[in-house]
């Protein structure tokens, strides 16, 4: 079967027309150009360093930690618990997280609108791990044009091992990278254990394995394939640039024309530019582009073609920043302003968004009362010749210790509980306490009154809950 899928080009564009006159098949397949990349040492280099240590620490230690016994971070999918820094979420706090991660989104579109594709060149996963893969093979392979060398060297016992020890180091950063994800999910210790000595259920193995495979492949292999077939984020962020964006740029004005000529030699006496056409910016490149042709969906704001120019300009004795952050703004040579309607939309909704979130964690009761009246008979008349009604009350507690509730009733005159008035519930636990209330015939004035039900914590004095209901009695 073949892959190709014949297209009959309709209005060819004019760079191809002639080529495709007849109709001829194209193939709309490309395959991947292998990219080596050259390493480059730099300002930005070094804040990618920093950002880089800082979020794989982050990565890999918070899993390990806790907090009052409980760990800093867990999804806890069989209870169905979220632990966040201190914090227990249930299901019924799904929308605090759902608002988390929209704030998280707009805090990306706003960044995104004043400095670019920030984002993807320091702090996506995507890059972090391909760097790192990238320096592991920098280290056993060398530098660019030896990596190239090796690779078009026949099967050697030295290429054998260099390449079985750089696969070898990925699989285990990859490993560890599965691992560790998984056991924000199933706890460390435990998922350690249990995996070694073959007790961990089926889906540990399976997720660890899969992300395993995942890590390995993305930053391993398929690299910068990732950013530009796979990632949604790539394909719309160009809606949030403006002129006014600071983004990763070549200066054509300074650069242009470009044309390589003797260190020392001005370059207006050979009718030439800054750009000495080294090529260094594209060898740096880790997607493959030149930034002298534009600003490209391709270019993921590393900066390393920064540096790498940075570099060429000192040895040049040219003035630093011909590729540099600047806006389409400044480049025109128009004046650039970083707040605009767009940065004051996104900021004002930021600003609301984590306003409304910070209120909501700071007024969250972390336990519930609710109250349901038994379906079954309206009331009853007792032994006593007083009057019953039957509730379930259902107590939430999402504090991280077991509390223990003391019940009462009011609303109507010697109205009481008949059935258990202290209850204890486990921390994350919502118990259903079945309920009797009686009172004397005297006491209604009409069959239906408004009562409240208090659950008061012995173990915290401020845990307060307050419920309100109905007791119905005959009429009079
Ligand atoms: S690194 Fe600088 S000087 Fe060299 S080609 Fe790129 S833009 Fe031109
Ligand atoms: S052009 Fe390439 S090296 Fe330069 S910022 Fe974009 S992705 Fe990075």
């Amino acid at each position: 079967m073949s892959s190709e899928i014949p297209v009959k080009q309709v209005d060819p564009s004019p760079g191809s027309a002639k080529n495709n006159r007849k109709g001829e098949a194209v193939d709309l397949y490309a395959s991947r150009k292998k990219i080596y990349v050259k390493e480059v040492k730099g300002f930005f280099q070094r804040i990618r360093n920093v950002s880089l240590t800082l979020l794989m620490g982050m990565y890999f230690l918070f899993v390990w930690l806790t907090l009052d016994g409980q760990p800093l971070i867990h999804f806890d999918l069989p209870a169905r618990e979220f632990h966040l820094y201190g914090a227990t979420f249930y299901p019924r706090d799904f929308f605090l997280l759902a608002g988390m991660l929209i704030i998280c989104a707009y805090g990306l579109f706003f960044i995104t609108t004043l400095f670019g594709r920030v984002w993807c060149g320091y702090t996506c996963p995507q890059t972090v791990w391909t760097f790192i893969f990238m320096w592991v093979e920098e280290r056993i392979e060398g530098s660019r044009n030896k990596r190239m060398k090796l690779d078009r060297a026949p099967y050697t016992t030295e290429k054998i091992l260099k390449k079985s020890a750089k696969h070898a180091i990925w699989l285990f950063i990859a490993f560890a990278t599965g691992l560790t994800f998984v056991g924000y999910f199933y706890p460390i210790r435990e998922l350690i254990a249990d995996l070694f000595t073959l007790h961990a259920n089926g889906w540990a193995y399976f997720w660890v394995a899969f992300f395993t495979v995942a890590t390995y492949l993305n930053a391993g292999w398929m690299r910068e394939q990732v950013c530009l077939y796979m990632c949604p984020y790539a394909r719309f962020q160009s809606v949030m640039f403006d002129p006014n964006t600071r983004v990763v740029s070549y200066d054509p004005n300074r650069g242009e024309p470009r044309g390589s000529r003797k260190k020392g030699v001005d370059p207006k006496e050979l009718g030439l530019g800054d750009c000495i056409d080294c090529g260094q910016c594209v060898q740096v490149c880790p997607t493959g582009i030149d930034i002298r042709d534009g600003l490209q969906y391709e270019c993921i704001g590393c900066a390393l073609c920064i540096d790498a120019c940075d570099e060429v300009m000192e040895k040049m004795n040219y003035p630093k920043g011909l590729i540099r952050y600047t806006t389409e703004n400044e480049l025109e040579g128009k004046p650039s302003r970083l707040l605009r309607p767009r940065t004051f939309g996104y900021g004002a909704m930021l600003a609301l968004m984590i306003s409304a979130i910070i209120y909501v964690l700071a007024t969250r009761v972390p336990a519930e009362l609710d109250v349901i009246r038994d379906r079954g008979a309206l009331f009853s008349f007792n032994g006593e010749g007083r009057i019953e009604n039957s509730y379930t009350l259902k107590i939430a507690n999402m504090t991280e210790v077991p509390q223990t509730f003391e019940l009462s009733v009011s609303g109507l005159d010697g109205i009481r509980i008949l059935t258990h008035t202290t209850v204890k519930v486990d921390s994350g636990e919502n118990r259903p306490v079945p309920t009797v209330v009686d009172v004397a015939p005297e006491s209604i004035e009409q069959t239906n009154s408004e009562i409240r039900f208090t659950a008061r914590s012995v173990t915290d004095p401020s845990l307060v809950l307050e419920t309100e209901s109905r007791f119905v009695g005959p009429t009079r």
